[in-house]
């Protein structure tokens, strides 16, 4: 479990790794996003995080989510009546991301606390999150998850049914499609997620010429620990990061 001075050191390691990737890719440091997966981060890492101004975090399970979200809102809440001298650094509004696979009775206890949901990936919950933004009259952001690899064990959306459902969901109209997820095959040499990758980022850019979901398709989220840099070269925009900011956890995993 990382201390307060680690995890500093290892949020500017992180943040400059995806600036030198960037680079190499020709773009700007400020055009990838970090979403801080916090799965295996503690509430004083998390509360230390948001401290440091990062805005973006992101959960994988409903349970963790809903918890996270209201600890962190009443740490906001607080810190803001107080003069402290941190105060400055503080983000106005902290943005969760739901990445992990999203069963269809959660969405309705998920969409109010989250900015966009990495996981789509069936017609069914799709239509679920239509429901649920026309009863209350709001908008969900959303990324259909693709399973590039063609893992049996994951989550996602086959490659070639991703424009079909794209344009199933044309006439789901609280819903505005992104962009699209990838996870790559776990693997201790990053090389290895290259060509998943860039498979995806093909298949992203294709969907972008064409045009089929509209102006705000823009987004790429790829990249993990072990292999954001490659993410990015690829072309990812958002990588989502847990182990190298939190450490590996106290095993509490539930994948
Ligand atoms: C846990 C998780 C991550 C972060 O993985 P690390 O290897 O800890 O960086 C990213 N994306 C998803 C979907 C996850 O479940």
């Amino acid at each position: 479990m990382a201390s307060r001075n680690e995890l500093r050191d290892r949020y500017r390691q992180v943040t400059d790794r995806i600036a030198e990737a960037a680079k190499r890719a020709g773009r700007s440091p400020n055009s990838v996003m970090m979403v801080a997966v916090t799965k295996n981060a503690t509430p004083e890492h998390i509360r230390q995080l948001v401290e440091m101004g990062h805005q973006d975090l992101g959960e994988n399970r409903v349970q963790h989510l809903t918890q996270r979200v209201a600890m962190t809102q009443e740490f906001l809440d607080r810190h803001r009546t107080l003069s402290s001298s941190k105060k400055a650094d503080l983000p106005e509004v902290v943005r969760w991301h739901m990445i992990g696979h999203l069963q269809r009775n959660k969405v309705k206890a998920v969409l109010p606390l989250v900015k966009l949901v990495h996981s789509v990936d069936s017609l069914r919950l799709a239509e679920e999150l239509q429901a649920q933004t026309e009863k209350h009259d709001t908008e969900a952001e959303l990324l259909i998850q693709v399973n590039v690899a063609g893992e049996a064990s994951k989550y996602g959306i086959a490659p070639p049914a991703v424009s079909h459902l794209i344009e199933q969901m044309h006439t789901m109209f609280n819903l505005k499609v992104r962009g699209l997820m990838v996870i790559a095959p776990y693997s201790d040499d990053p090389e290895h997620s290259r060509p998943v990758f860039e498979r995806g980022a093909e298949l992203f850019e294709d969907i972008r010429k064409r045009g089929d979901a509209g102006d705000a398709f823009n987004i790429l989220s790829m990249g993990m620990s072990n292999d954001f840099e490659v993410a990015i070269e690829c072309g990812a925009n958002i990588v989502r990061i847990g182990r190298a900011l939190f450490g590996e956890g106290d095993g509490e995993s539930d994948e």
